[in-house]
């Protein structure tokens, strides 16, 4: 069975990763290392900058996730400042922090997706993959399963219903980390 840290502390993370791969065997990153730094500016520099820090500092295989929200009526934004969009940093402060910012934008100008680009350290050559999930950005919070921007965000794979009001499997099925995931897992062998 491989072995890899999972260079997160978001508990939400851990658990969509370790159960959509049960076959790998998900060590937690050792409480001595710090949290990993974000610094970058893209998915992809972050997810790497993570990965890398904790492959130093364990010397086992680590594979980390950036993620986050792209509104397109926002140019993008909150992108990697997914995570903080608002100063409360809370969930439901960022979420009240998007409907206001949309409040002006019909359903046809509020295209979104999710983005996750997942890098693996130290198991091989240093490799990403990346896992997208389009939808659009409700009026109104809906459901309480998944976490973060999930009761706004509303997929296009699920006509009237909100990430948050899928079960776990049906998330997983579709979601941005679900796809990113399977490429690491095939590109892994
Ligand atoms: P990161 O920890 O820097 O990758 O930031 C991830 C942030 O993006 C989270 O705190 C959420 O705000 C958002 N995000 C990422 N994936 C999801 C998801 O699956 N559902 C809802 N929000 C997500």
């Amino acid at each position: 069975m491989i072995r890899v840290v999972l260079a997160t502390r978001n508990a939400h993370k851990i658990e969509e990763l370790t159960r959509m791969a049960p076959h790998v065997e998900w060590l937690p990153l050792p409480a001595a290392v710090g949290d990993p730094p974000e610094t970058g500016e893209t998915f992809l520099a972050n997810a790497l900058q993570k990965a890398r820090y904790c492959h130093e500092r364990t010397g086992l295989p680590c594979l980390a996730d950036d993620s986050g929200l792209e509104v397109d009526a926002l140019a993008g934004r909150p992108g990697v400042r997914s995570k903080r969009y608002s100063p409360e940093a809370t969930d439901t402060a960022n979420n009240a922090r998007l409907l206001v910012e949309l409040a002006a934008q019909p359903a046809a100008a509020r295209g979104a997706r999710y983005r996750c680009v997942i890098a693996i350290v130290g198991l091989g050559p240093e490799a990403v993959f990346e896992g997208r999930c389009e939808g659009r950005i409700g009026f109104e919070p809906q459901g309480s399963g998944g976490f973060g921007y999930d009761p706004l965000f509303l997929p296009e794979a699920t006509p009237g219903r909100a990430m948050a009001q899928l079960s776990p499997n049906e998330k997983d099925a579709i979601s941005h980390r679900g796809a990113a995931l399977r490429s690491a897992l095939a590109g892994l062998g």
